[in-house]
């Protein structure tokens, strides 16, 4: 039942999640019941493939779940992401600059806010952007049990079919955490899991320190490279007392420094592309997508700490 990109020998989750966080170059297959997450690799005993049977049967999660990272590709293509959108400030503003550059790029959304605001959404995918799942309520999949991972996903795939018609192709789980309930959820609505390899850059630089987070999304970019930015606010959209300054300040900066950050990767010969056409048109069947060689260092894809989750970020 292992797929083509699950080494071997077993590995307890720990260690699935340390080899899978390090090698962020490409893409993870996942068979997608838990039991073979954790516990299916060699292991062929009567006993444990019952459990497993049992625990396909009880879930109805079947088929599999791909993470990708980044896409292996010598070209200089970057799929560029905007998280926690609709924002009625934000978004128009993000949508503003990308059509400034002719730039196509994947905005995930929360469900929540698509209900609240479903002119926005409209208007995303009108202006030719891809639009994925970021969960109905954002909350960390790490705070919430299988069933209610599930509901989120299936209740944000809902909100943007509601809009567009059609349940989207993406997930990005919140905050990168992958959690076997994550995988789960998405092989059962049949999603691809984007996480990134590139992010605004690291915790200990300054909220609102525009040369910081310019000079590391403009150094830190790579051929094939997940770039993950906001349009939202994340969680504190949802709630009015809990409206976060600080986060309002970090989105500022991002937005300051974006036409500078596009105008660099064009200057450089990078094209920036939707995360189908990444994966679909950009990415290298074939190689092990494990071995954590080539292309310049991203900061997702670090080890993860304490082999906790394969990605984080502060929002
Ligand atoms: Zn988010």
């Amino acid at each position: 039942m292992a797929g083509p990109s699950i080494p071997s020998p077993p590995l307890d989750r720990r260690g699935f999640l340390q080899r899978i966080g390090r090698g962020g170059l490409g893409a993870a297959l996942v068979a997608a019941p838990g039991g073979g997450f954790a516990a299916g690799q060699a292991r062929s005993s009567q006993s444990l493939r019952g459990t497993l049977e049992a625990r396909v049967a009880a879930t109805g999660a079947r088929g599999e779940a791909r993470v990708w990272w980044s896409v292996d590709t010598d070209e200089r293509v970057v799929g560029l992401t905007f998280d926690d959108g609709p924002h009625p400030d934000l978004t128009p503003q993000v949508l503003e600059i990308l059509a400034r550059y002719e730039v196509r790029a994947s905005f995930f959304a929360i469900g929540a806010l698509v209900e609240a605001h479903p002119e926005l959404l409209a208007q995303v995918h009108e202006a030719g952007h891809e639009v994925g799942n970021h969960t109905y309520h954002h909350v960390s999949a790490e705070r919430m049990d299988r069933d209610d991972v599930l509901a989120t996903v299936e209740r944000g795939a809902d909100a943007v079919a509601e809009v567009l018609g059609d349940r989207p192709r993406w997930f990005r789980p919140v905050k990168g955490h992958v959690t076997g309930a994550v995988l789960r959820a998405a092989a059962r609505v049949g999603h691809d899991l984007a996480i990134w390899s590139v992010s605004r850059g690291p915790r200990t630089s300054s909220d609102t320190d525009v040369d910081a987070v310019r000079d590391h999304l403009t150094t830190h970019h790579h051929e094939g490279a997940i770039v993950m930015l906001h349009d939202g606010v994340g969680r504190s959209a949802l709630d009015p007392f809990g409206q976060s300054a600080r986060l309002e300040r970090r989105r500022a900066t991002e937005l300051a420094v974006l036409p500078e950050v596009i105008e660099r990767w064009l200057a450089d010969g990078y094209r920036l592309v939707t995360l189908s056409e990444l994966v679909d048109q950009h990415h290298r069947p074939g190689r092990p997508p494990l071995d954590g060689s080539g292309g310049s260092a991203g900061d997702g894809r670090a080890a993860p700490a304490a082999g906790d989750a394969v990605a984080t970020s502060l929002d």
